[in-house]
């Protein structure tokens, strides 16, 4: 039995004159994503994508990796059958046997886009949920919430057949939104940040401040890893590695200490927008989260953000420890991110930070640095990688 999978769109079908180019490039990030698995064709109609293939492959671990590519509401596998309604009858009972099997109650959906086709949509519907009774008759028929619902579509080419939909990771496509600069720290916060904006449509660039010897290399090595655990959905990410020791001591030596944590972010921020200038992106994106500590109170926000002129995407601004955590969960970034590491926060954090810094008391106390040098030196320091799903670390 001939078989495809076909993604449904949720968003992107509003898009009026630009929907082809979003569903472009939705396709060309399935593409990516199947990489390997084999050979594939897409074929869109109306607000559904089919994907087909030659020989064998490993049907579900395609429909698993689709299932990270943004701009897919649902999706499913279908089986193809020839426009006559007793192949259809047979095909549907052959190829959801085990769902039907399985389950108590069902019902059919019929959806005649081909109106030559002899059977309106009721006819198709009451025909093969008779037929699907007599061949399980232990099933019952649910129209309200039913555990499998049969779905025939009868469109240009030929029928198709499908059970259970699986939900999409929703959102538009990575790319069709441009790109975006992510401050990435071996946490919780900032991965599942990333990963909200590449929802939103933005490929991402990422910049990772570190401080050996007070970092290890294995703390760079978590942030290596979680940037390719973000990749099932965000695509490639260009991952800047900026060292962080000089501009770390430098503020410990000549800052007063209640606000070192707030002038390092600051410094983390001005590095990322030239990086981001340098890397053609339009916004830098954060995982802060209004009063998670003193450096993010709605003051030290303030200060952190100051004389930047590119917008900062804060997606987890409002969220909850636990929101985040259900979305890191859902995206697995999780369990990598609480493994211990040393971050140059943590090393050089103050005892009693500043929790309401006055912009101006910032500015004061940051004065003696030599920020053109220490910002050159870690710019001239900094490393690209380029990380993938297949990337070795
Ligand atoms: P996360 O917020 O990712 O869980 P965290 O909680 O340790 O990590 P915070 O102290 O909350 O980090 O920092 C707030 C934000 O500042 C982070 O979400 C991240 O965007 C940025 N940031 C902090 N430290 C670094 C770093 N070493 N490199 C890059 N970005 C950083
Ligand atoms: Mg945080």
């Amino acid at each position: 039995m001939k078989e495809v999978i076909l993604l449904k769109s949720g968003e992107i079908a509003l898009k009026g004159l630009n929907r082809s180019s979003f569903e472009d490039k939705m396709i060309s990030n399935c593409r990516r994503a199947l990489g390997d698995l084999g050979k594939f064709s897409f074929t869109k109609a109306q607000s559904t994508t089919y994907v087909s293939w030659q020989g064998d492959i490993e049907v579900d671990k395609a429909v698993e990796r689709l299932s990270r590519v943004f701009g897919i509401a649902a999706l499913c596998k279908a089986c193809v059958v020839p426009k006559d309604y007793s192949a259809i009858e047979e095909a549907a009972a052959a190829y959801l046997a085990d769902e039907l099997q399985a389950a108590r109650t069902f019902k059919v959906l019929a959806k005649r886009a081909d109106k030559k086709f002899p059977m309106n949509s009721p006819q198709i519907c009451i025909e093969l949920g008779g037929f699907l009774l007599e061949r399980f008759p232990h099933l019952k028929v649910d129209v309200e919430n039913p555990e499998v619902l049969v779905t025939v579509e009868v469109r240009d080419f030929a029928a198709y057949i499908h059970g259970r939909q699986l939900p999409g990771a929703g959102g538009i496509p990575v790319g069709s939104s441009g790109r975006g600069m992510l401050l990435l720290s071996g946490g919780i916060d900032s991965p599942v940040a990333g990963v909200m904006m590449a929802k939103r449509g933005l490929e991402l660039s990422a910049a990772h401040f570190f401080s050996p010897p007070y970092t290890s290399e294995r703390a760079l090595h978590k942030v290596k890893q979680l940037s390719r655990k973000m990749t099932p959905y965000c695509g490639e990410i260009r991952l800047h590695v900026v060292p962080f020791t000089e501009i770390s001591e430098a503020i410990r030596e000549s800052c007063p200490q209640e606000y070192a944590t707030i002038i390092m972010r600051r410094y983390m921020m001005q590095i990322a927008e030239l990086l981001a200038h340098r890397t053609g992106c339009a916004a830098l994106i954060t995982g802060e989260s209004v009063g998670q500590v003193a450096s993010q109170t709605m003051a030290s926000l303030q200060c952190t953000g100051a004389r930047l002129t590119l917008p900062v995407m804060r997606p987890v601004i409002g969220m909850d420890k636990e929101e985040i955590i259900r979305i890191a969960r859902r995206v697995d970034t999780f369990e990598l991110s609480v493994q211990p590491y040393d971050d140059c926060c943590t090393v050089f954090t103050p005892k009693r930070p500043k929790i309401n810094p006055e912009l101006g008391a910032v500015e004061r106390a940051e004065e003696k640095l030599d920020r053109e040098t220490l910002i050159q030196s870690a710019l001239d320091g900094t490393q690209l990688e380029s990380v993938r799903s297949d990337t070795v670390f």
